[in-house]
Formats: structure tokens, C-alpha cells, sequence
């Protein structure tokens, strides 16, 4: 017999969406939830809403009115921050440059690879400081070797599809430190590698969803042609700003479709679920 269940509260969410403020700003009540973490603040309140009869908690990357740079978000906090609501599934839509001909502005990409080329992140939760309550977590190691969720890109790929947008279906993002765009030279070199797509949000997002046993999906919209792969004069803030504005109607079609083919958190069968394996991480998840 199972326990009944109690009726979420206006700030429990079991999904989390991170990404900009065009992607909850048309739900009707929307409930603002503040959250602090032993990590410090995450880059904003968190904003749960309901899509589909499922409880999303969207929290701006960037901040509200996007005031931090890739490098300078609080990772962790917010990663934190989400599963203190109650989230266990992720999905991440984020902005990228394309480093292949046919990857042009527009494209849906779901990725399946991740290589990082950060410089300055922390990478961990898990890095034997102590926290300011006084614990201290242990040294965990966890599988990276297929950082997204399988069931999380099976249902974004599907919502694409619904929604007459044919995302590719894998290939890997390389994350670069930024702000700066990359050189000519990094990108014909990040091209020959055969990656397919350079952002500078994507690690280390998805490493510490891994950490916390969150199912994490990436959503990668290409807004240009990364500097090796066009003829041109390079990448341009504005120009990724203008693209990002044309899609974000679509990719929140996308977005509010994936979540409703999301599995319920206790229906998760992935192995994000087990990722720490055994460790004995030292602190208690939230
Ligand atoms: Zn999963």
C-alpha cells in the first residue's frame, strides 16, 4: 500500500528548466521561490509554474536581466537550488554556435557528447572543503561517459519531432570558457575534431546534475556559424541575440512538450538515478 501523497506545494517542482525569462514568462501563476544553498546564491530566484499537470521550476542562467557571464554562474548553486524543490530532471536549452556547414542558424540539436575546454569552473560538490554548516563532503568520482540522460533526449528529440522541427539527433558540444567567442583557428580545430556545436554555458551544468542524480538533457539552438565554419566576419553578440529571439517561441514549444513526456520522478529508470554509485558523498542531497 502506498503512503498517500501529499498535494505539492506553489514552490515544489519535480522539472527543472534552465534557461532565459522568454521561456516561463507566459505561464499564468507563476510563483517566485528564493533559494539559498551551502554553495552560495543560485543566478536568480526560481520561478515553478505547471506545464501539463507537471511542476516545472525555470530558473534564468544568466539572472533576470542577464548580468553574468558563463564563467561567473554560481553552477552549483543552482543545480543545488533545483533539486531542493524536489527536482530530479533537467533539461537545459542553451545557445550554440554551429561548427559544421549544415548545422546553420536555426538548427535543434540534442547532443549526445560533451567535451570541456572551460578553464576557471569548479567542477564538483564533492571537493573535501568544508561547507559553512560545517560539513565536509567526501572525494566522489562519478560516470561521465555519457553525460545526458537517455530518457531526457528520447523526449526532446520526440517533442522536435512533434513540433515539425527535426533536431539531430547527437553529436558533441564543446564548451568553451568564453565570454570571448572562439578564434578562427579554435574553430576550424574544434570543426576537425568532428564536434558539432561550441557554447559556453553546457559544462559544468551537466556534471553536476550527474553529482546530484539529476537527469540532465541539453538542448543546444545553433544562433550562427561559428568563425571556422562561415566566410564572413565572425560571430556577433547581436547576431546570436536576434537569432535566439527569432526560435524562442518554437523552442518553448519544444521545451513545454518535452517536460510532458518526461517520466514521474519515482518512474525514473535511467542511470542518472544511481549515478553516485555507492559513494558515500559525505552530505545530505537536498
Ligand atoms: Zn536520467
Amino acid at each position: 500500500m502506498t503512503e498517500p501523497q501529499a498535494f505539492p506545494s506553489a514552490s515544489q517542482a519535480d522539472i527543472g528548466v534552465i534557461g532565459g525569462s522568454g521561456f516561463y514568462s507566459f505561464l499564468e501563476d507563476v510563483t517566485e521561490v528564493a533559494v539559498q544553498t551551502p554553495y552560495g546564491d543560485p543566478s536568480d530566484s526560481l520561478f515553478v509554474g505547471e506545464i501539463a499537470g507537471r511542476r516545472v521550476a525555470f530558473l534564468p542562467r544568466h539572472g533576470r536581466d542577464h548580468h553574468l557571464p558563463p564563467h561567473r554562474i554560481n553552477y552549483r548553486a543552482n543545480l543545488w537550488a533545483l533539486r531542493s524543490l524536489g527536482v530530479r530532471q533537467v533539461i537545459g536549452p542553451c545557445a550554440v554556435g554551429g561548427l559544421r556547414q549544415e548545422y546553420g542558424p536555426g538548427t535543434l540539436l540534442v547532443p549526445d557528447q560533451l567535451v570541456d575546454r572551460t578553464k576557471s569552473r569548479v567542477q564538483t560538490f564533492y571537493d573535501g572543503e568544508p561547507l559553512p554548516d560545517g560539513r565536509t563532503p567526501n572525494v566522489v568520482h562519478v560516470s561521465f561517459a555519457d553525460p545526458y540522460c537517455a530518457t531526457g533526449r528520447a523526449a526532446a528529440l520526440a517533442a522536435a519531432r512533434g513540433q515539425d522541427w527535426e533536431a539531430v539527433d547527437g553529436g558533441a558540444m564543446v564548451v568553451i570558457e568564453g565570454p570571448r567567442f572562439s578564434t578562427r583557428a579554435e574553430s576550424v580545430w574544434h570543426a576537425a575534431q568532428g564536434w558539432a556545436v561550441v557554447g559556453m554555458t553546457g559544462h559544468p551544468e551537466a556534471l553536476l546534475a550527474r553529482e546530484l542524480e539529476l537527469c540532465y538533457t541539453s538542448m543546444a539552438l545553433v544562433t550562427d556559424l561559428d568563425a571556422g565554419a562561415e566566410a564572413g566576419e565572425g560571430v556577433s553578440h547581436k547576431e546570436v541575440l536576434a537569432e535566439f529571439a527569432k526560435n524562442v517561441d518554437r523552442l518553448r514549444g519544444v521545451l513545454f512538450d518535452a517536460v510532458s513526456r518526461l517520466p514521474e520522478t519515482g518512474e525514473r529508470s535511467c542511470a542518472c538515478v544511481d549515478a553516485l554509485d555507492g559513494w558515500d558523498p559525505g552530505v545530505e542531497l537536498p
